[in-house]
């Protein structure tokens, strides 16, 4: 990982390259971060610029050797640790390629995300003896390829008492070996852990930083960015989450209705039909609410952008429905339609029939000419 791909941050980077391009990196750290703010992802950049062959002052190559396998979490010098169920296997490199995937998938992930990552949500994760001294083995041996030998250990609160067997080494560890152990949760770290490392405390994103990378990464509005910055708290794990609940159940339902009525699909028309008819009053409802609000969404697009709170695909579905350029005065019609239909399915209408009036005046209004 690259640091510019860390989110926020700033001090903290600052503060670990300062004693990378000092040349007084400790031997032993705990990253010791709040939940969502970054500390493996840290972690991983950071082991990345000490080995990278063409670093600049605040980030590696990306592109060297060492760059490459550490990207791909290949790279031979790094012994990567966390906690596992003994179901998966004994050691924690058995189930490397899942680590790997899990990665790749979300640098961000918790605890939770990854025993649900090995289907094991329901166990209990620990990292035990045997693992512990497969870490003292893995670190005796001379680095391969680059000057130091790594270890990142994610969530040392699973040691447990294992985390005895690792006293030793970390006090006087072999040449060139740099731990890195990445926590959230000093309470239930042993203290003689605690205090052989040297803390780096990784507080909350900051707001600003936050906003930015919102802004950047997902193209959320100055204004959704402020305020999922401020919901989240600084945790961009939580903005992971809040971004895929931005999302409604009915949004895939209400495109494909949309889309048959645009290309004036009529089989697909009477298979959502039918799906309709399997609904609830109650949900059909929610449904034309919710159409409603996205309809809304595009009238305000077509005249200030910025105005529009909506995320991820449904953003995306405005702003690809606002480019068919459907009148105003179609937009405003179907929007009283919906109104009359909640009205009818209020008061008992048949829903069938309602939603398949409402399914010609939609076409009518919106098909592709
Ligand atoms: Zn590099």
């Amino acid at each position: 990982m690259l640091l510019k791909e860390v989110v926020g941050q700033d001090a903290v980077k600052a503060k670990i390259l300062g004693s990378v391009n000092q040349g007084r990196i400790p031997h032993a750290q705990l990253f010791l971060a709040n939940p969502g703010a970054g500390g493996l992802p840290l972690a991983l950049a950071y082991a990345q610029y000490i080995t990278c062959s063409n670093r600049t002052e605040t980030d590696s190559c990306g592109q060297c050797n060492s760059c490459k396998k550490h990207s791909s979490f290949t790279h031979p010098d790094v012994h990567f640790s966390y906690p596992f169920v003994k179901d998966k296997g004994e050691v924690a490199t058995e189930l490397i390629a899942d680590w790997r995937s899990a990665l790749k998938a979300n640098p961000y992930m918790n605890y939770q995300d990854w025993m649900q990552f090995l289907g094991a949500e329901k166990k209990q994760g620990n990292i035990p003896v045997k693992e512990t001294r497969e870490i003292i083995k893995s670190l005796s041996l001379k680095p391969y390829e680059s000057e130091y030998k790594f270890l990142i250990l994610w969530l040392p609160e699973f040691l447990g008492t294992a985390g005895n067997v690792l006293l030793k080494i970390i006090e006087e560890p072999p040449q060139n070996t740099l731990f890195i152990l990445v926590a959230e949760n000093s309470d239930k770290i042993l203290g003689t852990i605690l205090s052989r490392t040297q803390s780096v405390r990784i507080p909350p994103i900051q707001k600003p930083e936050l906003k930015s990378a919102l802004m950047e990464i997902h193209s959320l509005t100055d204004e959704q960015a402020e305020r999922m910055a401020q919901i989240s708290q600084g945790n961009y794990r939580i903005c992971q989450d809040l971004l895929v609940e931005a999302e409604s159940p009915y949004f895939e339902l209400w495109k494909s209705w949309m889309s048959a009525c645009y290309l004036v699909k009529l089989n697909e028309s009477a298979i959502l039909a039918e799906k309709f008819h399997s609904m609830s009053r109650e949900e059909i409802k929610g449904f034309l609410h919710y159409g409603l609000e996205l309809l809304r969404g595009i009238m305000v697009v077509k005249y200030e952008s910025s105005l529009n709170n909506w995320v991820g695909k449904e953003f995306d579905f405005i702003q690809n429905f606002n480019k068919l350029n459907i009148p105003f005065v179609h937009l405003q019609s179907i929007i009283n339609q919906l109104e009359t239909s909640i009205y009818l399915i209020e008061r008992n209408s048949a829903i069938k029939m309602v939603m398949m009036d409402l399914s010609f005046f939609i076409t009518k209004k919106i098909k592709k000419q």
